[in-house]
């Protein structure tokens, strides 16, 4: 802006958005450089630990509440959605079926109004179609993921060495051909249905593992809207899933850093495969590190998260472009018939409690079943309990219980008087739409998290880690789930969840902040707008256009400038800041990788190369 020029509307707009963006760079930056070290913590998250007294560290309150107030000043969204035009949408998701499953209820709700395809797996091709929505597959399969959360205890990373030479080279190949894929789910029509309409997205929704997402949306010049049942958004109120952040008084700013270096290490692991995907798929630049790990924060990508105020508030960090919803209830009550014995067992005596661990892999499964068999009796509580890929059982259950396989949580959680589970957000979900007292046995990641909440909530007693669990610990936990207080506040809760809907309210989300303005043609709102005419200056519809404008400069109309950056002045303070601590970090991490070369034989003298280096390799031999 020049001397002569008072700023205008978006001149100020403008500034505002590189002012926030400058203060989230500053406090990443911060994160890298107070960070000591990271290791293998409890629950198999990342142990994150920092140097209270370095210089960023004390600077981290003055530049949290200037980011604060600079988000609190932000502007909102329009409350009521602006009329979009029909669009296609390609809904992606990448994870387990409990992951898919909410994107359904949603995905149906914008396809009343857009013509909308959800890419995920293969194997969720008829839990699409039978939904009516259509399907793309992405690449990648579940199961392996899964199992390979598991084995690296909840994290995206390697923490043993020896996963790093087995699994690493895997689990890269796996997320390129995800990448691949979600490209073609933005462009080609389905490979599976012969004659298939073509197809060409004017928006995407994604869930942050599809990894894709942001950049087909650079690619294609269209909207991107992510939605998520965990939080992915840097906030004091609660550290980032995969982190294991100690109590005291640093731990707010602490759970604000933790969000930033997850990124860091997400990139720092994948960041070639992306960078490989842009430049020869989608003929686009590479990212840096440092922008690569900050892009959904960057551009303030419109976020939508799947659980509601009333559970867990929205912290004051988060900005107008990002939204709570509520639960999304995957029904499947209507079409399941009970087998005549669960009829049977659930008629016998009182309402059991709900036994199950959805689809993690224990360890022992044996030693568990016993381990919820005695419980269940010292409670004297009767029991369901789910076989799930835990593969409870095995021995024959005592007359107190009934084991089961697969069973939709919205028919069996209503005749049930509890519920005790691995804390998966749907599962925690259904749960407490149910109006159950909530005992959680989580695993990894997330359910951590869950626990956490559903304990402050007072819907449940404290969650018991897997590693803790007990006879003694279980039973107690089944003992609670009868308190008074406990059943009341779980009723109520459930009364609350139930009163709205979470896949309506998460679909007006996307559509709220769709830059609706400049997506319709200038002739007619409900058309879409795909050229601009430079004569006239207006956006217009491909059949406007073609009437009304013939013989003027017309060109393809692009609704998102993804690619527009930020003038180089203002962040060479932040590269500076970022540049060596990060690019450190990402040098540590190349040492190990077996895809980036040879990392044998000197591996110690290799070590001494700055602090972030030897922080991440302590953490990756620490187990
Ligand atoms: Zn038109
Ligand atoms: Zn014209």
């Amino acid at each position: 802006m020049s001397e002569h020029s008072k700023p205008g509307f978006v001149d100020t707009v403008a500034t505002a958005f590189l002012r926030r963006r400058l203060q989230s760079r500053r406090l990443r930056a911060a994160a890298v450089r107070g960070l000591t070290g990271i290791s293998a913590g409890s629950g198999g998250r990342l142990q994150m630990d920092f140097d209270h007294s370095a210089t960023p560290f004390a600077q981290v309150s003055p530049w949290l509440a200037a980011h604060t107030s600079e988000i609190e000043a932000a502007p909102a969204p329009p409350a009521d959605p602006l009329r979009v035009p029909s669009l296609s949408i390609v809904v992606m998701v990448v994870g387990s079926r409990g992951d898919v499953q909410p994107f359904i209820p949603i995905a149906r709700r914008l396809a009343e109004r857009h013509r909308v395809r959800v890419a995920t797996h293969r194997e969720f091709r008829p839990m699409v179609e039978q939904a009516g929505l259509e399907f793309y597959p992405l690449g990648g399969n579940p199961h392996q993921l899964m199992e390979y959360i598991v084995k690296t205890g909840g994290s995206i990373l390697p923490t043993r060495v020896d996963q790093i030479w087995e699994d690493v080279p895997k689990k890269r190949a796996m997320i390129a051909e995800i990448l691949e894929s979600t490209w073609r789910a933005c462009t080609e029509s389905d490979p599976e249905r012969p004659g298939a309409r073509p197809f060409r997205a004017d928006a995407i929704v994604a869930n942050p593992p599809s990894y894709g997402h942001i950049h087909c949306a650079e690619a294609l010049h269209i909207p991107l809207h992510m939605i998520f049942t965990m939080p992915w958004t840097a906030t004091c109120a609660f550290p980032h899933p995969f982190a294991n952040i100690d109590p005291g008084a640093h731990r707010p700013v602490e759970s604000f850093f933790s969000y930033g270096i997850v990124d860091l290490l997400v990139w720092a692991g994948i960041g070639d495969l992306v960078d490989a995907f842009r430049t020869k798929t989608l003929g686009l630049p590479a990212v840096a590190l440092t922008d690569g790990a900050a892009l959904l924060d960057d551009h303030e990508v419109p976020f939508t998260y799947l659980w509601p105020e009333s559970l867990v508030p929205k912290p004051p960090e988060w900005g107008p472009h990002i939204e709570l919803a509520n639960f999304v209830q995957y029904a499947q009550a209507q079409a399941y018939e009970p087998p005549p014995a669960l009829l049977d067992f659930l008629a016998a005596g009182e309402a059991p409690i709900y036994v199950g661990f959805g689809s993690v892999v224990a360890e022992d499964p044996a030693a568990l079943t016993r381990t919820i068999f005695r419980a269940l009796g010292e409670a004297g509580a009767r029991g369901v309990v789910s076989r799930g890929w835990a593969h409870l059982g095995g021995e024959a259950p005592p007359p107190n219980v009934y084991l089961i396989d697969d069973c939709p949580h919205d028919w069996l959680f209503p005749r049930c008087r509890a519920v005790c589970h691995h804390g998966g957000a749907g599962t925690t979900a259904a749960g407490l739409r149910a109006g159950l007292p909530t005992v959680i046995v989580p695993f990894f990641g997330d359910q951590f998290f869950w626990g956490r909440i559903v304990a402050d909530a007072g819907a449940g007693p404290e969650s018991i880690p897997i590693r803790r669990l007990d006879i003694e610990h279980l039973t107690a936990a089944f003992d609670a789930c009868r308190r008074p207080k406990i059943r009341e506040r779980a009723t109520e809760l459930g009364a609350l969840l139930r009163a709205s809907d979470g896949a309506e309210l998460a679909a007006r989300s996307v559509e709220r902040h769709l830059p609706a303005l400049v997506m319709c043609c200038s002739a007619d709102p409900r058309h879409l707008a795909v050229v601009y005419c430079d004569t006239c200056d207006v956006r217009l519809c491909e059949a406007c256009g073609r009437e009304a404008h013939s013989g003027h400069l017309v060109h393809p109309y692009r609704y998102v400038d993804w690619g527009g950056r930020a003038p180089r002045g203002l962040f060479a303070e932040l590269g500076e800041l970022m540049g060596d601590a990060a690019l450190a970090l990402q040098a540590g991490l190349a040492e190990f990788l077996p895809s980036h070369g040879s990392a044998s034989g000197d591996e110690p003298s290799r070590a001494d190369r700055g602090g972030p280096v030897r922080k991440l390799r302590r953490w990756l031999t620490s187990r």
